[in-house]
């Protein structure tokens, strides 16, 4: 049985009265079957922490560098990340991969890194517009699952999220079918790859476009195990009407 995952991706949003939308979340009783991970800005770690101590929350972030420490100005390394208290870090975000370059090859170094520092990694894999239209959806997603994680993966470090790019921010999702048939196969290539038990146990979340109107038919796809959620996760009541979907 899979624990389902509500994960929050805040993105560059929020200052410091946003921690006031976590506290509402709280009182606006969320599901307690489900896990909710909350991945702000760099600069809201700390206190989001603290804010969500006793509340069953699971503080993130958006990136890590792949190494420990160094000459990387304006970069932060899992451990630092770790040393705030955050326990999961988003890996190879598609607005990462576009905006920076980032390669599945430096994914997976940032993976290696996060699990080095004890951190759970949520690693995002999906087609273009246009790679899914060329129907080449299945071959993207797997040359990404296999060139982003490393070989010591287990369901207690990795989380992996599909994430369609075309759908993030768009108010445009898959069809059901269609998330179905890429979960199905993300499904297959990690028993393939890290054996049955692994391979069914990590959990994998759909990312884009979630809402709270779409969220329990998207969750009631074979080998979906939550969402990863963008702009929806920016609000409290709408977040929690996800999080008591899902
Ligand atoms: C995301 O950025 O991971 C995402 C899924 O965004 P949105 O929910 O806004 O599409």
């Amino acid at each position: 049985m899979r624990r389902k995952i509500a994960a929050g991706n805040w993105k560059m949003n929020g200052l410091r009265e946003a921690l006031r939308e976590v506290e509402g979340l709280h009182s606006a009783n969320p599901n307690p079957d489900c896990e909710v991970i909350i991945c702000p800005p760099a600069t809201l770690i700390r206190s989001m922490v603290k804010t969500c101590d006793t509340m069953n929350i699971n503080v993130g972030g958006q990136d890590c560098h792949e190494n420990s420490s160094g000459a990387h100005t304006g970069d932060i390394s899992a451990e630092m990340l770790a040393d705030t208290g955050a326990t999961h870090a988003i890996l190879g975000h598609s607005e990462r991969r576009d905006a920076y370059g980032e390669s599945s090859t430096l994914v997976r170094a940032k993976t290696r890194a996060a699990w080095n520092a004890g951190l759970v990694a949520i690693v995002c894999v999906g087609e273009t517009l246009e790679e899914r239209e060329a129907a080449n959806t299945l071959d993207i997603v797997g040359g990404q699952l296999a060139g982003s994680i490393p070989d010591a993966a287990t369901a207690e470090n990795l989380i992996v999220a599909y994430e369609p790019v075309w759908a993030i921010g768009t108010g445009k999702t898959p069809t059901l079918n269609d998330i179905g048939e890429v979960h199905d196969f993300i499904r297959m290539r990690l028993e393939r790859r890290f054996g049955e038990g692994v391979g069914r146990s990590v959990r994998i979340l759909y990312g884009g476009s979630m809402k709270p109107e779409n969220a329990a038919d998207i969750a009631a796809v074979s080998n979906v195990d939550g969402g990863l959620v963008g702009g929806a996760s920016l609000k409290a009541p709408d977040f929690s009407r996800i999080v008591a979907a899902l």
